[in-house]
């Protein structure tokens, strides 16, 4: 390591599930000039770069061991912004919750959202974040206008559908392995209420859960359903869904588009919000999660099926309400997988990998199952089908077994012509990349690395351990 590179100041870190870790030296660039300049040291220096935004990433996906890693949320600022088209110019770590709390008195929402507030939008391009509504309105990238691409090559990329569309198309989902985003042109959606009305239903088994999303997507604004990946026989997949509709303007009388009406609750069911993750911590193993899922089946199940009105924030980002959640998983932490597989292998598959995880004793502690559609991102893990996002807790006890577990899960979805959503991955193999992906893809993808990366600078861990660093 030359002097230069060895006199970086270092940081440890990590993914949001703290089940990979590493050192790195790091920098916070302020300017695309200053993103230059860090490629040209890195060039100078023998150093590999990864960009990162919130590090919302589950795994490794923003991590970059040894090498350099810049960290882009202080160029926070809205370019512009247009109350009559919902038009944003941004840079890249302005916020999900940025973009609400801006935008949403002018009566504008975030087109897509993930099920947190704080990742940027920079990681969103990079990963083509999807939200309760794929079905619907598809991933970011459809709402992503255009770009700017600060390039290793020393070039910056203007990109979007008529300009370098190639490029624009890969680095929307492109593991920010393309060049890093130093500002976007963002669409939002007109709403006419910071509320939505909510229906919750309850599934049997996993069947019902197929039937409900077939029929609801028919109609609903967004989808998403909670699974029992415990519960075994003929309980197997129950769980319980959710719909939720825009307002039709007039229609709510309530606080309306006001943004301070949109904060979360300090407390859950009485107890301090900061304190759920230490209760759940306690119940941390799979007898405890048996009965919490259990307890959850029994409320969905005699639960009232009255439609409500709630509040976007509220409905969107369950998992913020329990800020210390994921250290209930320590000190091993968690991985989360989320495959994608085909409408109708889906129903089969799923069902597959629930009983596989059962048996082998790794069962997940929290199942999300979405509708998707197809897109046109090059490396996109969008299809016409559904994805099922599942927690496991990782220990040394289980740390192997759960590992082939997912890998025989991953020959099940590649099987099955499916494809995996990166930004939840710790385990996946190269070679379920490929077949998910399919060779023609990959091709393409590095020929445009070529490119703008001749001399492979751009690097992350995710990348490394899938082959789309080389
Ligand atoms: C509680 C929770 C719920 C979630 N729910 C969902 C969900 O419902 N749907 C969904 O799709 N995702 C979901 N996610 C995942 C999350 O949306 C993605 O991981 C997102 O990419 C995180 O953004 P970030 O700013 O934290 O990016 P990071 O995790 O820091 O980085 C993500 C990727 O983007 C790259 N990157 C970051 N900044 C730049 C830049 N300026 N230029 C180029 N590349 C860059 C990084 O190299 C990395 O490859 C969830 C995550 C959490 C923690």
């Amino acid at each position: 390591m030359t002097p230069a590179a060895a006199a970086l100041p270092r940081k440890v870190f990590d993914g949001f599930g703290y089940s990979v870790r590493s050192v790195s030296g790091f920098a916070e660039p302020k300017s695309a000039a200053e993103i230059a300049g860090w490629f040209q040291f890195a060039k100078e220096n023998g150093l590999t770069v990864a960009m990162r935004g919130s590090g919302r990433s589950y795994g490794d996906a923003a991590m970059n061991g040894g090498g350099l890693v810049l960290d882009t949320r202080g160029m926070r600022r809205v370019l512009s912004w247009d109350p009559t088209t919902g038009i944003a110019d941004v840079e890249p770590g302005v916020t999900i919750e940025d973009l609400w709390r801006n935008f949403l008195k002018d009566g504008y929402w975030p087109a897509v959202v993930p099920g947190t507030m704080f990742p940027t939008l920079g990681g969103i391009a990079s990963m083509n974040v999807h939200g309760k509504n794929c079905f619907k309105v598809g991933p970011w990238g459809d709402h992503i206008l255009d770009g700017e691409l600060v390039a290793p090559d020393g070039n910056t990329y203007r990109v979007s559908r008529e300009e370098n569309a190639d490029l624009f198309r890969a680095a929307i989902g492109g593991f920010g392995m393309l060049g890093a985003w130093s500002r976007l042109r963002i669409k939002l959606k007109r709403v006419h209420s910071g509320r939505l009305r909510v229906k919750a239903h309850y599934c049997r088994d996993l069947k019902e859960q197929f039937a409900w999303f077939e029929e609801a997507t028919k109609t609903a604004d967004y989808c998403v359903s909670w699974v029992d990946c415990i519960a075994g026989g003929s309980g197997l997949g129950r769980g319980q869904p959710h719909s939720a509709v825009y307002l039709s303007e007039g229609e709510d009388k309530g606080p309306n588009l006001d943004p301070a009406a949109q904060d979360l609750p300090g407390s859950i069911l009485g107890v301090p919000r900061g304190l759920v993750g230490t209760i759940l911590g306690k119940l941390n193993h799979n007898l405890g999660m048996r009965l919490l899922n259990v307890g959850k089946n029994l409320a969905s199940r005699f639960g009232s099926r009255a439609a409500f009105l709630q509040g976007h924030v509220a409905f969107n980002f369950l998992l913020d309400y329990v800020p210390t959640y994921r250290d209930a998983y320590r000190p091993h932490g968690f991985v989360q997988y989320q495959p994608f597989v085909p409408r109708d292998a889906a129903p089969e598959v799923f069902a597959n990998i629930l009983r596989l995880t059962q048996a082998r004793g790794v069962p997940s502690y929290l199942g999300v199952m979405k509708r998707h559609r197809p897109d046109e991102f090059l490396l996109s893990h969008g299809l016409d089908g559904y994805s099922l996002a599942l927690d496991f807790p990782v220990t040394p006890a289980n740390r192997a077994v759960l590992w082939k577990t997912l890998h025989e899960v991953s020959d099940m979805v590649c099987e099955a012509g499916g494809r995996f959503y990166p930004a939840k991955d710790a385990v996946l193999r190269p070679d379920h990349l490929q077949r998910s992906l399919g060779q023609e893809r990959l091709a393409r993808f590095a020929t445009l690395r070529d490119m703008v990366d001749p001399d492979r600078i751009l690097r992350t861990e995710l990348a490394a351990r899938l082959g789309l660093s080389v």
